[in-house]
């Protein structure tokens, strides 16, 4: 079947993206699904920073690739072998396929699934499917998902069925944002109640992660940007502090509100210095952790003393330490009982044609969330 989508065939264009174009529409093919396959059509679709790190070439990719790693749609048609899922059913897409037979998916650790990461680094679906075409050329999937376009076939292993009440358009960021924001707190952070938190970073990610401290019980929520306009946006959402990073005096200014430095610092912003000051505003025994994904030639600089002496901890987390299936769902739930408001997150609304435009203005701080209706 033929579907409009966004393709990448160039990384590191030039900005402002509105003008050079990087994603351009085009009509692709897709292939009907294989064994364990789904056709789904997209109904929303995120802006994530994610995909912007693979337009500006800080996370590369083989091209030419379908981006979109958050989205939500509609089953269209099942593969042989699929029956947990029927046509008409609502689901979102993870980017971190899981197999459940590998080591890792056994003992609950879904996203470092070994086949479903050596899947997304081919860009092909897990199981080795590719189902993208552009005349006789074939054409990338992005992390088992390309979500910027009107239909995708998908591996059942990427998808969670969702209560069929949810809009769509909500329903999407919870396969990124959610998961990886609301899991860096409480799954890899193990927030416990009454703590005080930092976190540095405030996009989509970030703002998640401010709503899932507040949400797992976290005394004090301190949001760090170099942007006021985010800050504003996190104390709007409910932080009980924000600090600007760029101060010289931040980390002493989160050693004061905190009382010598929080429990569990969080960083969402993907580049080192952001990763070291968390770090160094945690107290003695405290935790950092990362979802940030640098361009993989940076390098830290931590005192390694520091984190013996001090019994610090750093930890990365990958989309939030989750099982999908599993933990989809019951933060659905809680969105709907009004304990984690992620349509918070939402800043705009807009259409496929509209998404080089999208990126631009994500790359510029001047989005937190936007979400493509299809
Ligand atoms: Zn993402
Ligand atoms: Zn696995």
């Amino acid at each position: 079947m033929k579907a409009r989508a966004a393709v990448l065939r160039e990384m590191q264009k030039s900005r402002p993206y509105g003008e050079s174009r990087p994603l351009s529409i085009e009509e692709v093919t897709l292939d009907p699904p294989g064994r364990g396959e789904v056709l789904v059509r997209i109904r929303a679709a995120g802006l994530c920073h994610s995909d912007l790190s693979t337009i500006n070439g800080n996370r590369p990719r083989p091209l030419p690739m379908v981006l979109g790693h958050e989205a939500a749609g509609e089953v269209v048609e099942v593969g042989e072998g699929v029956e947990d899922l029927e046509v008409g059913d609502h689901v979102v897409f993870s980017f971190a396929p899981n197999c459940g037979t590998c080591a890792f998916c056994l003992s609950g650790e879904a996203a470092l699934c070994q086949p479903g990461a050596a899947a997304n680094a081919a860009g092909h679906l897990l199981g080795g499917g590719m189902r993208l075409h552009h005349g006789e050329e074939t054409v990338y999937h992005h992390i088992g998902v390309s979500g910027f376009a009107e239909y995708a076939v998908a591996s059942r292993r990427s998808l969670t069925r969702i209560d069929p009440s949810l809009p769509f358009h909500i329903a999407a960021l919870f396969g990124c944002a959610v998961l990886t924001g609301v899991g860096a707190v409480v799954h890899t952070g193990e927030l416990k109640l009454g703590q005080s938190v930092l976190v540095v970073g405030l996009g989509g990610v970030g703002l998640a992660a401010v709503l899932g401290a507040i949400g797992g019980g976290a005394r004090q929520v301190i949001a760090a940007d170099i942007d006021a306009d985010k800050l504003e946006t996190a104390k709007a959402m409910g932080a009980t502090h924000v600090i600007n990073s760029g101060d010289e005096d931040a980390i002493e200014q989160v050693r004061a509100i905190s009382g010598g430095g929080v429990d569990l610092a969080t960083e969402f912003a993907g580049v080192a210095p952001a990763l070291e000051f968390a770090f160094e505003c945690t107290r003695r025994g405290g935790t950092t952790v990362t979802s940030g994904l640098p361009h993989p030639d940076v390098r830290l600089a931590i005192s390694p003393t520091r984190m013996v002496a001090e019994q610090r901890t750093l930890k990365g987390s990958y989309l939030g330490g989750h099982v999908p299936s599993l933990d989809v769902p019951g933060y659905i739930a809680l969105y709907q009982a009004g304990r984690l408001p992620v349509d918070r997150l939402l800043t705009h609304r807009i259409t496929l044609e509209d998404i080089n435009e999208g990126f631009e203005r994500l790359a510029q701080g001047r989005a937190i969330r936007q979400v493509i209706d299809l």
